[in-house]
């Protein structure tokens, strides 16, 4: 039993323990490294040379590492002998099963580029130059560099040499074999002829040591140098100024620019003449018109003209320019036919009314599109919004608003071309501070002129008058004249009450209609009464009342009348009445609030007159614009009520003291006093007397002046 154990434990420690340590211990791989240039290194650490061995336990892994210190050549990559497989640097190797040996593989770093000169039809061989540009660290090339050169032509389907004065033919193509010294390169670099990667190079040796690069390149076919000239915005409705112009060329050795332009002319196609014309910087490209461009530019060192185009079109005309026989210039003249359809144009008046919004419409031709607008009047500009219509034509309208005080807008809508590029046009519009009549009629509404009808009815002709755009038109005067009727003013279409001979300034046409008022006669008695101061008796003498002020201010009263006086005949009372005529509204606005009356200071010698001022009251509207009402003539009362007077002498009536149930306060009356006696004659009077008479009648004079310059009125509260 015993023994068995013992047996199955040896088994055990067989299998646990003797069993890995003859895998581990007794399996290793040799690893080799083999590199010709620079040094193995891991992160830069602890750098070793070729080769380099390393042992790694089977089953285990490991770092390939990479070289350093190998200018002008750099690490592609290792490569394992036995399978090929190039493994990159830092590449891990895993579950390693035999031993292995990695070749590094290098790569020349940068490149080179050759450049042929005049391989282009015509030329030779000979004529051709080559230049070096290496970007190879430490390595140069020249021409002096050049080994030999061989050209060929495919001639017959075979690759055939050609002699070095042997002229390339265009639509043909060459080789180009060039053996250039190695400058020390063991490896063949990177390099291209005119942009084209070789056929095939090579490092050649002799007994092992590298003294050349072979190398052959497939070039096509010779192109003649080209100088494309291409010029932007060549459209209808843009002027040679709005043109751009760049340049491109191939297989030339220079460049140009704009800045190379020294002169530049533009001729239109004239049918009539049958000839090319110029044309202004700042004229328009019109459709369906023919163009010449003519250009003068800077030759740029070239002394042969190269094959130009402008839009792809041959010009008819390209010299080079030559001055004591040393070229200076290039001269062209190419015809490029009709602008293109402009990519965005717009449309509408040249001229607007400054009262009237403006009105324009845009298109886009085919492939383009617009974008926004944009209007600028004098220093004041902004967006404006558009619809677009099913036909793609957009409308819009700039306010009249935004004019300001500008003379012009410019308008300008933004979008991009059919070729992508960003693409304008703009309109200028001049803006009128005048009305643009067409047909009788602006834009904005207004006309030249206006008609002014007066229409009195079917008993009188109509009458005309034209009023003038913004000028004032005086209207008629009274004109229409009915039985008991006045005519007052004029009632108009536009529901305006305009007065007789008033105003008009409105800019449109309008109907006058007269307004009548009915005449009415307003009668107030009054007595006056004679008193002798003297002995004399007075003859017959007439008195005379009028009307002091009245409430109706500034109003018209024209045709107003008044009339009221009594003779006399020595002392007494004597009956009169006050008779007032006119039309009824100009009467209410007299009386409504107060007519003054006094007795006229006749002045007559001997006499002092009453001076007392009666206030009048009519009380109720007689007829309010009566036309037809006959009926109207009833009777109306005047009310004599007391009056005020202010500090001014202006006269009012006295409306606190009114008795509204009982209107009359008391009948008007004046007692005029003769005072002259029957003296002896010879008996003078008295300087004082007489001067006392004089200075009331100047007294009377002023202040019947005052009173009438003003008379106090107040608003009646209430009539009740
Ligand atoms: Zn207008």
């Amino acid at each position: 039993m015993k023994k068995r154990i013992l047996s199955i434990l040896l088994t055990l420690c067989m299998v646990l323990m003797l069993v890995p340590t003859t895998a581990f211990a007794e399996e290793n791989y040799m690893i080799t490294q083999n590199f010709k240039y620079g040094t193995r290194t891991y992160d830069g650490t602890d750098p070793q040379t070729s080769p380099y061995q390393f042992v790694i336990p089977a089953g285990g892994s490991f770092g390939l590492a990479t070289i350093e210190d190998c200018s002008p050549y750099k690490l592609v990559g290792w490569k394992e002998s036995v399978s090929g497989t190039v493994y990159p640097p830092y590449a891990e190797i895993q579950n390693l099963q035999s031993d292995l040996t990695f070749d590094a593989v290098y790569q020349v770093q940068g490149g080179l580029a050759i450049k042929i000169d005049g391989f282009m039809p015509g030329n030779t061989p000979n004529d051709c130059t080559y230049t070096f540009e290496s970007t190879i660290p430490g390595v140069t090339f020249d021409e002096k560099d050049i080994k030999y050169l061989r050209w060929k032509i495919l001639w017959a389907g075979q690759w055939e040499p050609i002699n070095e004065t042997e002229a390339f033919e265009a639509g043909t193509s060459y080789r180009f074999e060039i053996s250039l010294k190695n400058n020390g390169l063991e490896l063949v670099p990177a390099t291209t002829a005119n942009g084209i990667a070789p056929m095939y190079s090579q490092v050649v040796s002799n007994n092992g040591v590298p003294y050349a690069i072979n190398m052959e390149f497939e070039l096509g076919t010779p192109v003649a140098p080209t100088l494309a000239i291409t010029v932007d915005n060549f459209e209808v409705g843009k002027t040679p100024a709005d043109l751009k112009y760049s340049f491109a060329s191939t297989n030339l050795d220079v460049t140009f620019s704009e800045e190379d332009i020294q002169y530049i002319s533009w001729d239109k196609y004239v049918f009539e003449v049958e000839r090319y014309k110029d044309i202004a910087e700042t004229d328009v490209f019109e459709a369906g018109v023919r163009y010449r461009c003519r250009i003068q530019m800077d030759n740029n060192g070239l002394e042969q003209e190269p094959a130009v185009t402008m839009n792809g079109n041959t010009p008819k005309h390209c010299t080079i320019m030559t001055k004591d026989d040393k070229p200076v210039g290039i001269e062209i003249a190419c015809e490029l036919g009709t602008p293109a359809p402009a990519a965005l144009t717009i449309s509408g008046p040249d001229v607007v009314c400054a009262e009237q919004g403006y009105e324009f419409s845009a298109t886009a031709s085919e492939g383009a599109e617009i974008s926004y607008f944009h209007y600028r009047c004098g220093e004041y500009g902004g967006d404006t919004g558009w619809d677009r219509t099913d036909g793609g034509v957009c409308y819009g309208t700039v306010p009249a608003s935004e004019y300001g005080d500008a003379d012009s807008m410019v308008l300008t809508v933004y979008g991009t071309a059919a070729n992508g590029k960003p693409a304008t046009a703009t309109k200028t519009v001049q803006i009128l501070k005048e009305h643009i009549f067409v047909d009788g009629v602006c834009g904005c509404g207004a006309k030249p002129e206006y008609t002014i009808t007066y229409d009195g009815g079917a008993d009188f002709g109509l009458w005309m008058d034209v009023k003038t755009h913004g000028v004032d038109l005086t209207l008629a005067g009274k004109g229409f004249y009915r039985e008991g009727l006045v005519h007052t003013g004029w009632m108009g279409s536009d529901g305006v009450f305009y007065e007789l001979g008033g105003v008009y300034s409105t800019d449109a046409d309008v109907t006058l209609y007269p307004v009548y008022d009915q005449l009415i006669t307003l009668n107030v008695p009054f007595t006056t009464t004679v008193k002798l101061g003297g002995d004399a008796a007075p003859g017959e003498t007439t008195f005379d009342l009028a009307l002091i002020g009245s409430s109706a201010g500034d109003m018209d009263t024209s045709d107003v009348t008044v009339s009221g006086s009594v003779t006399t005949n020595g002392a007494g009372d004597y009956d009169g009445e006050l008779t007032i005529t006119g039309p009824s509204q100009q009467l209410w606005h007299m009386l409504s609030e107060g007519a003054f009356v006094q007795q006229v200071d006749g002045g007559e010698d001997g006499w002092t007159y009453d001076d007392t001022v009666w206030g009048l009251l009519l009380d109720a509207n007689p007829v309010a614009y009566a036309v037809s009402d006959d009926a109207a003539a009833a009777e109306y009362t005047v009310y004599v009520v007391p009056t005020t007077v202010d500090e001014f002498g202006n006269y009012g009536i006295d409306w606190e003291a009114i008795d509204w149930e009982n209107l009359q306060s008391e009948d008007m009356h004046f007692t005029n006093i003769y005072a002259k006696s029957t003296t002896e004659p010879g008996t003078p009077k008295t300087g004082d007397n007489s001067n006392f008479a004089l200075w009331l009648a100047l007294f009377a004079v002023s202040a019947a002046g005052v009173i009438g310059a003003g008379v106090y009125s107040r608003r009646r509260r209430s009539t009740k």
